[in-house]
């Protein structure tokens, strides 16, 4: 099962217990209390929801609707049955029971809203875009504190690119959470970035300028932000201005300096500054003496200027902390060819190699450990923004330490 399909039993579980939570009231109310507790001493209430926590999806429908036999107008059995044809993919059956739900006379307000929600999420499953979108803008208009709807309408719009639809959304998720939280603050920074690249493309560089400032000033995190607005500044003319967007990268979000290295470099160049380029690399490994990538950006540097002895240090420097880094072997023939193939270097660069071990791939999404060869802001398996991470690569030696308890 799915993250996202364990997601929505939970969901529809605690969406179950609110509902029950109302229904129960609703029950006494009426002094019908009763039909309740009948309902509680059906077995198959309580077997079925023990086998919704054990993952047994098809023995919880097959208890549930057992229950629902003696007590029909339990709405919360109904809603989660209804949850759990969704979940088997019977996308239609589940659209039918809530949508049969919705026809009670009897529904409160905030039971409307419930039902609703499990039906927005029947449309979303079922690719329902238009449909979904009405039914989640209609629980939050009943509800308007429904921060599960909210949510979903957020992933909605961002499935359909519509950026700015999706932050406008995500503001008032972080009301909800009571004003700015570090995680609200990250992702409003990423959806202006993308409403920035949207202007971009559509070739209005000045208001995606804007739109990557305001990126930034939400959260100063925001990487692509730095990337972007440093562009936008290079191809209007301004590249002082570019230069010092991109530094500023490299101060705020120093794990992400490297993806500014090759602006950088060029830059500098242009404005005939290239030692700077050099002092902003040794700075950087400096200060992260983990840090391969700006070695091998150094390296590069050092070669092109035909420096290949300093840029065969930084290559041996940075091979131990990405043995496998293909461009880092690459770049290292390329230096023992200009190098004539000395036979010294040679076999130091053989010595440092031999420990390589397994390859793994670079990133890897904190939040739900799927992995990519390359940097993604948003995670293509939970939706989730900016959660990936460079994973340690480790040589043989490291290894052996670990598994000698080192
Ligand atoms: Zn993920």
């Amino acid at each position: 099962m799915s993250d996202y399909a364990l997601l929505a039993v939970l969901v529809a579980l605690l969406l179950g217990l609110v509902a029950g939570k109302a229904w129960e009231r609703y029950k006494l109310r009426d002094g019908r209390w009763i039909d309740r507790r009948r309902l509680r001493e059906t077995p198959h209430y309580m077997l079925g929801l023990n086998c919704l926590v054990d993952n047994q999806i098809d023995q919880a429908v097959e208890e549930l609707t057992r229950a629902t036999s003696t007590e029909t107008d339990a709405l919360e059995i109904q809603m989660i049955l209804g949850n759990l044809y969704r979940q088997k993919g019977q996308v239609g059956r589940a659209i039918t029971v809530h949508q049969g739900l919705l026809q009670r006379p009897d529904l409160r307000p905030i039971e409307h809203a419930h039902v609703l929600l499990c039906l927005g999420l029947d449309y979303r499953h079922g690719g329902f875009i238009d449909r979904a979108l009405e039914t989640f803008q209609e629980v939050v208009r009943l509800d308007p504190k429904n921060r599960y709807a909210f949510v979903n309408l957020q992933k909605l719009y961002e499935d359909q690119q519509q950026w700015a639809d999706a932050a406008v959304i995500r503001e008032k998720i972080t009301t909800i959470d009571g004003g700015d939280d570090e995680a609200n603050q990250q992702i409003l920074g990423f959806l202006r970035n993308e409403v920035g690249e949207a202007l971009m493309r559509s070739g209005d560089d000045e208001a995606a300028a804007h739109a990557f400032s305001t990126a930034i000033d939400i959260d100063a995190r925001t990487a692509p932000a730095y990337l972007n607005l440093g562009d936008a500044r290079e191809r209007t003319g301004q590249a002082a201005a570019a230069i010092e967007t991109w530094e500023r990268l490299v101060r705020t979000v120093p794990d992400r300096a490297y993806l500014a290295l090759d602006r950088l470099e060029r830059a500098y160049q242009r404005t005939g500054t290239p030692h700077r380029f050099i002092e902003l690399c040794e700075r950087l490994i400096d200060q992260n003496p983990q840090d391969w990538r700006t070695r091998l950006a150094l390296s590069r540097h050092h070669a092109s200027a035909g420096r290949h002895r300093k840029a065969f240090e930084l290559l041996l420097a940075a091979l131990p902390h990405n043995p496998h880094g293909l461009t880092i072997h690459q770049e290292a023939w390329k230096a023992l060819l200009a190098l004539d193939r000395d036979p010294a270097l040679v076999q130091e660069y053989m010595a440092l190699t031999r420990s390589a071990v397994f390859y793994l791939d670079p990133h890897i999404c904190v939040h739900c450990r799927y992995r990519s060869t390359e940097l993604l802001w948003q995670c293509p398996q939970c939706h989730e923004w900016n959660t990936f991470v460079e994973e340690r690569m480790s040589t043989a030696k490291d290894t052996a330490a670990a598994e000698l308890g080192g």
